[in-house]
């Protein structure tokens, strides 16, 4: 087993942080969670580095590199913010990826080629007020008619809402019940009955437009059918890849962490001593140390096999439930190491803790996937529908 970056990644993680540190990405991240701003200026410059659609397919655009490469680009941006790392997260694992995998000759050259140059961008819908967790139980519905199908429902929590050019609502079809009545239809911001609800205020990723979406008698022509109800797993085995770039959020922010807190602790002084000659402290940083790599081995495990294509469910799931958790512990330890200045907006690790607490619901929740998990190591599923 080779644990070592390729010549070519290690080039490219050396781009990033001298990107980082030219462009300022530190006080950027400061001024996006003040200001929750999303810095939009990033599309274009990412673009012309070649990071945005890096493991789309190169004939519409994309770079056509292995998971990894993206994976390692989120985290090393995401060790600044998540905000700076998301437009290489949606249009490298967002559901730009169903497009490319599944989608329609037509589809492709329509959406692909302007997600990498920074002029599109896709959101994945699937969260209803009433279908989280349980999203097969969803209520948004297509029903045919002619030549399109007439949507109807609401969508909340969508990232990149109103933002986004396109969306990817998995809608119901008909009256089919159940996970097969289930499919993935594009609808494009400005059709005619759909609207958007209000900026959620969430607690940190302060920045990115979150919303409800509403579709009213939306018309959305059958030119848009990207997943036909019946292939739902299509959009669930595309979605492990967006599950190993919530992971790699996690192994940035945790990582970010860790250096403000080294940085910190070699600096501080108490007892007349900088405070990293305490073990206590030392043990801290060797636990947030270790339980960062630890979560490296598993995401990296899941994106290197996955190679071009899509991750298996069980590496997945994996990485990213032991990835969630593991960065609220380690931005929590963190914050400590920093005392009373740890608390203050003023220092970095109370942007941090309040980023690290997203991932582990965003891309399905910690439970959810550890029900999955669970399934996959006794070999059969169980239904929580049942007492
Ligand atoms: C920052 C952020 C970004 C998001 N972005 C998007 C997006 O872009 N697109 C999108 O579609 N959605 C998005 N979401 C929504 C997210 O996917 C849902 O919030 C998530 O799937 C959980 O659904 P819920 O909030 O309805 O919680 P619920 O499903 O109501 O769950 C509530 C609690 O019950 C637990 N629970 C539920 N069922 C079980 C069970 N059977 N066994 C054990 N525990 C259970 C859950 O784990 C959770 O702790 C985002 C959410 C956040 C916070």
């Amino acid at each position: 087993m080779d644990f070592t970056l390729s010549e070519e990644q290690r080039m490219l993680l050396d781009t990033i942080r001298m990107m980082g540190e030219r462009e300022k990405f530190r006080e950027l991240a400061k001024h996006v969670d003040a200001t929750g701003e999303f810095p939009y200026q990033l599309l274009k410059k990412y673009a012309e580095l070649g990071l945005l659609g890096m493991t789309v397919s190169p004939e519409y655009g994309g770079g056509g590199q292995p998971a990894l490469n993206a994976i390692l680009v989120i985290e090393e941006l995401a060790k600044y913010s998540p905000m700076i790392a998301a437009p290489v997260f949606e249009s490298c694992v967002g559901p730009v990826r169903v497009v490319d995998l599944f989608g329609t000759e037509e589809q492709k050259k329509r959406i692909i080629p302007g997600v990498c140059s920074g002029d599109l961008s896709v959101s994945v819908c699937m969260t209803e007020p009433e279908a989280g967790s349980d999203l097969t139980s969803l209520t948004t519905n297509a029903v045919e008619e002619g030549d399109h199908y007439i949507l109807n429902g609401r969508k909340t929590f969508i990232t990149g809402g109103g933002h986004a050019s396109h969306y990817m609502v998995y809608t119901r079809f008909g009256n089919i019940k159940g996970y097969k009545g289930v499919g993935g239809l594009l609808v494009e911001k400005g059709m005619p009955g759909f609207t958007f609800g209000k900026q959620e205020q969430f607690m940190g990723l302060h920045g990115m437009p979150s919303c409800d979406l509403i579709f009213d008698d939306v018309k959305v022509p059958k030119e848009n059918l990207v997943i036909k109800p019946g292939d739902f797993n299509k959009l669930m085995w595309t979605f492990d890849i967006e599950r190993c770039g919530n992971a790699a959020m996690c192994l940035g922010v945790a990582g970010g962490a860790i250096a403000e807190a080294k940085a910190y602790a070699m600096e501080r002084q108490a007892f007349g001593r900088p405070i990293c000659e305490f073990q206590a402290i030392q043990f801290m940083m060797v636990d947030m140390t270790t339980r960062l790599d630890a979560a490296r081995l598993l995401v990296y495990r899941a994106a290197n096999n996955a190679g071009q294509g899509l991750p298996s469910m069980y590496e997945a799931s994996m990485g990213k439930a032991f990835a969630n958790e593991m960065v609220v512990d380690v931005t929590n330890m963190a914050m400590q190491i920093f005392g009373g200045y740890g608390y203050s907006s003023e220092f970095p690790m109370e942007r941090m803790y309040r980023d690290a607490k997203a991932w582990g619901v965003a891309g399905g929740t910690i439970q959810m996937l550890k029900i999955g998990i669970a399934s996959m190591i006794f070999g059969r599923r169980f239904d929580q529908r049942k007492g």
